[in-house]
């Protein structure tokens, strides 16, 4: 039966990937929705190759872009805004929803498509980040199911029991006998780099990942080791397991992208080329699978897998994430909402690489005092707004 996919983050990396995939698997997949937000003439001609049945675009740009798309005969329905992106991604004919918005602009169609009891391919790790206890229960709820993209989470997903799998991923102790996840990080372009010289980081520098092609947010978290911070936040609530049972090793091959000890001292790993179709077609035609296109691995040439401890004070978002799993969900909105702030203020030459985990730092140490009241997306998006401006203000004093 052919399964519709709703693509929210189309012109993205992940959103190019995925793409590929669809179009390499047309007796499976039939694209019914794309958005996208900054490129739209990219977004124009993945309409004319797709010609989904609903696109999403910013709301000011609706009638330029429906213009445009009845100029060259498309009959293609224009939404706008967050609002847009919500009705897509719970239009009745969607039966996949593949989030891979960056950053808390995705939160609310992740959530509502989660509400909506949809088959949800999650790349977008913010949102779990920020609404990881209202997802998980939005999906256990409604009968969704949450597949995770993001490659390590994928990989444990790969490596656990058919019957956790089956249960949302839902670690219960009495059972399965996991003792710890294991999470590994390539550490990115600066593992070898003093900190120091770390401090003078280009920006074209910290975007050249040595393994992965991404986008320029998570390219730069890679850079900071935040994204293995966002990923240890996200694999708490995908996993239903405390963060001091799920560790971090630096592998800087990226050939192993995850694993899972076992109480009678068994790890199961799933390796693989460092390619996110890989985990995109895992999770596309999961329980089945499907051809990626990826490259086999060569076993011959894997000369040495290396595995090293992370220098927690050099990549200080790194233990920062974890100090923020233990206190609680207010620390986690709050540091992933100063993270986007320090990360765009790195963008824009504001101020240093470095700066962006101090930045952090602060912001959380401001945000300790505030009242632990998280229910709603409304009071996610209070705090989320509460953080963002101590962040900018952190960036301010940086730059004097
Ligand atoms: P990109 O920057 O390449 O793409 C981001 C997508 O989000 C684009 O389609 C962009 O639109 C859209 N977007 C940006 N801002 C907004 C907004 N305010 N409202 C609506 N849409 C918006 O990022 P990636 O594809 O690399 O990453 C996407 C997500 O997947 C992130 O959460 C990342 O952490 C996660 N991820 C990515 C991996 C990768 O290999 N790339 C691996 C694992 C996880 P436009 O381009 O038109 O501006
Ligand atoms: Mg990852």
């Amino acid at each position: 039966m052919t399964q519709y996919v709703a693509v929210l983050g189309a012109t993205g990396s992940i959103g190019d990937s995925t793409l590929a995939l669809l179009a390499a698997h047309p007796e499976r997949f039939s694209v019914y929705a794309l958005s996208g937000y900054g490129r739209l003439d990219k977004l124009f001609s993945l309409c004319q190759r797709f010609v989904p049945k609903r696109v999403a675009v910013p709301d000011d740009q609706v009638d330029t872009f429906s213009q445009r798309l009845s100029q060259a005969n498309l009959d293609i329905a224009v939404v706008g805004g967050q609002s847009g992106l919500v009705d897509i991604a719970t239009d009745s004919q969607v039966d996949t929803v593949v989030a891979a918005i960056v950053g808390a602009a995705g939160l609310a169609s992740t959530l509502a498509a989660a509400q909506a009891g949809k088959r949800i391919l999650l790349a977008n790790k913010e949102s779990l980040v920020m609404a990881g206890s209202l997802m998980m229960q939005a999906v256990r709820q409604n009968g969704a199911v949450l597949l995770p993209l993001d490659s390590e989470h994928n990989a444990i997903f790969q490596c656990l029991p058919a019957s956790i799998q089956q249960d949302n991923q839902q670690i219960h102790d009495e059972h399965h006998g996991v003792r710890h996840l294991w999470l590994t990080a390539s550490g990115g372009p600066f593992l070898h780099t003093e900190y120091a010289d770390m401090q003078q980081a280009t920006l074209a520098q910290a975007v050249k990942h040595p393994n992965w092609s991404m986008g320029q947010k998570i390219s730069i978290d890679s850079a900071t080791m935040m994204n293995k911070g966002l990923e240890l936040i996200e694999a708490c609530h995908l996993f239903n397991l405390p963060e001091h049972r799920i560790n971090v090793v630096i592998h800087p091959q990226s050939i192993i992208h995850s694993l899972v000890e076992y109480v009678d001292g068994s790890f199961l790993a799933q390796l693989g080329s460092p390619d996110m179709r890989t985990p995109i077609a895992h999770a596309l035609s999961y329980p089945e699978r499907i051809h990626s296109g990826v490259k086999s691995l060569s076993l011959y040439d894997l000369a040495g897998l290396e595995f090293l401890e992370p220098d927690l004070e050099k990549f200080l978002c790194l233990k920062l994430a974890r100090e923020a799993m233990q206190s609680g969900s207010v620390a986690t909105i709050a540091l992933n909402a100063s993270n986007e702030v320090a990360v765009q203020a790195f963008i824009e030459a504001q101020v240093k690489l470095t700066d962006i985990a101090l930045i952090n730092a602060r912001v959380l140490e401001k945000i300790a005092g505030h009242p632990e009241v998280v229910e709603s997306l409304e009071d996610i998006m209070a705090i989320d707004d509460v953080a963002r401006r101590y962040a900018s203000s952190e960036v301010r004093l940086c730059q004097q």
